[in-house]
């Protein structure tokens, strides 16, 4: 009997069934817009196909030119279109799976200067202006989204999902946030909701009965402005008579000021307004966001909040998660930890996409880990993200690897990331590389430190040094004080730390060691799922205006100072999809942020500062250093071609994880 029954079971759609209930959702990765990227794009989905998803939904691509979302993105609008897909839908077929085309009209989203939208109301996250659309182009544009639907079946797709959520062109029509018309499509929520009704309606016509149509809705738009519960139920309601076969969730506007999908957002924490839609439709739901792991997919769908779970970051993570899940192996999961670092940030900057856990991800014909004909002696010093990366793809791949670390616990800095409150998905990497290491048989060696020129005596091949950084203490008179400490020293718990805190150093150290000191430690980590929607407005209840209320944030007993010496913004630097989270946390948290400090000296009265032409002394009883790192590199010798070196040990500056795992996937692979 399998562990998760619900979440396995096939689900009959009438012309078709789908063999479990895992929807992998669609994300835009920056392989969809180039016909000369269909051949990876293509392996992408085959990947994850084999890795037995039951339905996958591509990237987002536009029925018309004024949908694009930057010039030339990825459409749907021709016979070209259509014969460049086929090459995708032959893979995945092949490969055992399905998939459906994701129909993506970007509305006011669009960086072109002729975007269009309901009206012509500029969004706050766009510098174009949309021009209002005549009631013609809104009944062309029906035309345009369901012949797109029609193409898409031409190309061998099993269905198309229309998106109707995150604040694109549907969303705009249906929010009285964003639709002021008032012809037959503005005006009452009746007016509104009959854009989206009208395109399923057409799709439908269009294409038969034999053929998948998912709309994607938005179950509560986290805007003020947005669509209330009754509404939201209405529009369901009419798209499953409209003749749409399931409905999937969308969460938020792009624009919204809740996280949706970040880190520190609870698991499944949305999966109730799903819940409440699914009452009252007779059609397959879908549950969206922040579903990671089977065990959380299984109990959405037993407690039957959903039909279905959507996962998409998860299946860049681990592209055979659900096959794991059906054999028995859920602790080999890779699992998503929700960081946006190499996926939604690398799209939001024109990048093609990947994931900090899986280097592979949207690079499968680039990136491979082949067996070796030549299995060599290697040794791994350091057992952190860089080091655990390469150890267990150098034993995957058939090579005889001890792994080395002077800590009795593998993980490296990531054993501190994780205990960040809100960052406790980051242990899952680490049991991940646990399992790894057992299943590809590394020998792993705790508590060894090793010593300059210790391992060139022992008959290795190849050396790898991981060994990361160390905390740079900066040169401030004073910074030997009783009350000065490394951020080391804080989250390992070692140190005592005071009421009133300076925080020297504002990078994504210091940001995560004033969130941890800010935090009330009584509170049960992972926070519970009600006080993160209190501290966040969010009340399902009542969804009004967009299902925002007034956040009540508890205030930390600590008074905290944040400082950089820039001038610049704190934060700027932080990821893109994530800085403004981390730098609304602490806002309401009430830390003083502190730009243009030069540090003059520490002692009994405190911190001395000049800010500006100001002199100041801040009365702290504890000042934590976060002011970066340097490479920890004595094992290191430049003359010697078979040793090498990865990670923090490699280059301390902008180091993070993504470079770590990636450095060291890359270098096992080509031993
Ligand atoms: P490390 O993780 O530093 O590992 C080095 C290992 O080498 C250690 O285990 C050490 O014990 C061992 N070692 C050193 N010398 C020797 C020796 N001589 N003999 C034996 N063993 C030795 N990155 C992100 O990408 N995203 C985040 O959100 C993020 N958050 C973070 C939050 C915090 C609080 C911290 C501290 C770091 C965070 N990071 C984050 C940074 C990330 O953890 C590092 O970039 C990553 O750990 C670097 O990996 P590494 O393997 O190069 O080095
Ligand atoms: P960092 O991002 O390089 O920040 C170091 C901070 O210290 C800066 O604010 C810098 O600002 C200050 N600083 C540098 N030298 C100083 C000196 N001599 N005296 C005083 N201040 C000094 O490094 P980090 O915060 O230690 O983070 C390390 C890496 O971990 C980062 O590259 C980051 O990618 C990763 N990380 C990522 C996240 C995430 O959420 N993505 C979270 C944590 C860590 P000024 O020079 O302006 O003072
Ligand atoms: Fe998940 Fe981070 Fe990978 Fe994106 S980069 S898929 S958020 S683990």
């Amino acid at each position: 009997m399998s562990q998760y029954p619900n979440m396995l079971a096939p689900l009959d759609l009438g012309h078709t069934t789908l063999k479990n209930r895992v929807v992998m959702g669609s994300m835009h990765t920056g392989l969809e817009d180039r016909i000369w990227h269909r051949g990876k794009l293509a392996e992408y989905f085959a990947e994850r196909a084999r890795g037995d998803v039951g339905l996958i939904i591509t990237g987002g691509y536009n029925p018309n030119r004024k949908g694009w979302f930057y010039p030339f993105s990825g459409s749907m609008m021709n016979m070209a279109d259509v014969l460049s897909h086929r090459q995708v839908t032959k893979a995945v077929h092949e490969a055992g799976g399905k998939i459906c085309l994701q129909i993506l009209h970007a509305g006011r989203y669009a960086y072109t200067p002729w975007s269009r939208s309901a009206s012509a109301i500029k969004s706050p996250i766009n510098p174009f202006k949309p021009k209002a659309m005549s009631t013609k182009e809104v009944e062309q544009t029906i035309k345009d989204f369901a012949r797109a639907a029609k193409l898409a079946k031409k190309a061998g797709y099993d269905g198309v999902e229309i998106m109707g959520s995150e604040g694109y062109l549907i969303n705009q029509f249906t929010a009285p946030r964003t639709n002021q018309r008032t012809d037959k499509y503005g005006g009452s929520a009746e007016n509104r909701n009959r854009f989206p009704i009208e395109i399923v309606r057409e799709t439908r016509k269009l294409c038969g009965d034999d053929f998948i149509i998912v709309y994607r809705q938005s179950m509560i738009d986290l805007v003020p402005g947005g669509c209330s519960k009754d509404e939201i139920i209405a529009l369901a309601k009419g798209i499953e008579q409209a003749g749409a076969s399931i409905i999937n969730t969308g969460i938020g506007w792009h624009e919204a000021r809740v996280p949706t999908i970040v880190t520190s957002v609870p698991r499944a924490a949305f999966a109730a307004v799903t819940g409440e839609v699914k009452k009252h439709v007779n059609i397959p739901v879908i549950a969206s966001n922040r579903i990671n792991m089977p065990d959380t997919a299984e109990e959405i769908i037993a407690s039957g909040q959903a039909d279905m779970v959507s996962m998409a970051r998860p299946m860049l993570a681990d592209p055979h998660l659900v096959k794991k899940a059906a054999e028995g192996r859920s602790d080999e999961i890779n699992t998503c930890i929700a960081c946006n670092q190499a996926c939604l940030d690398h799209t939001f900057q024109l990048k093609r996409a990947s994931c900090l856990v899986n280097p592979q991800a949207c690079h499968e014909t680039e990136l491979k880990y082949l067996k070796t004909h030549n299995p060599k002696k290697i040794a791994v010093v350091g057992a952190g993200p860089a080091g655990l990366s390469a150890a267990t793809v150098a034993a995957e791949r058939g090579h005889d690897v001890t792994l080395i670390d002077g800590a009795d616990r593998i993980g490296g800095q990531f054993n501190m990331a994780a205990r960040i409150p809100g960052k406790e998905e980051f242990w899952e990497t680490i049991r991940y590389y646990g399992k790894m290491i057992e299943k590809h048989g590394v020998k792993l060696v705790l508590n060894r430190r090793v010593e300059p020129g210790e391992l060139e005596k022992e008959g290795f091949d190849e050396i790898i040094i991981a060994t990361g950084v160390v905390p740079r203490t900066p040169g401030i008179p004073g910074v030997d004080h009783a009350k000065v400490v490394s951020y080391v020293d804080v989250l390992r718990g070692n140190v005592e730390v005071g009421q009133r805190v300076a925080v020297i150093g504002a990078g994504g150290i210091g940001f995560d060691v004033s969130e941890f000191l800010a935090h009330d430690h009584n509170m049960p980590s992972p926070e519970p799922l009600d006080h993160w929607l209190r501290e966040w407005g969010v009340d399902f209840a009542s969804l009004e205006e967009g299902g925002l209320v007034q956040p009540e944030v508890d205030k930390p007993e600590r008074e905290i100072y944040l400082m950089q010496r820039k001038t610049s913004s704190l934060g700027k630097d932080l990821g893109k999809t994530s800085g403004w989270v981390h730098r609304a946390v602490l806002k309401k948290k009430g830390v003083h942020f502190m730009k243009g400090c030069s540090y003059d000296r520490i002692d009994d009265a405190g911190l001395h500062i000049t800010q500006g032409d100001e002199s100041l002394v801040l009365d702290v009883d504890t000042v934590v250093i976060c002011a970066g790192q340097e490479s920890l590199r004595e094992l290191y010798r430049d003359d010697q071609s078979h040793i090498h070196l990865i990670g923090g040990a490699d280059v301390a500056a902008e180091l993070d994880a993504k470079r770590a795992i990636r450095q060291g996937a890359e270098l096992a692979a080509a031993l």
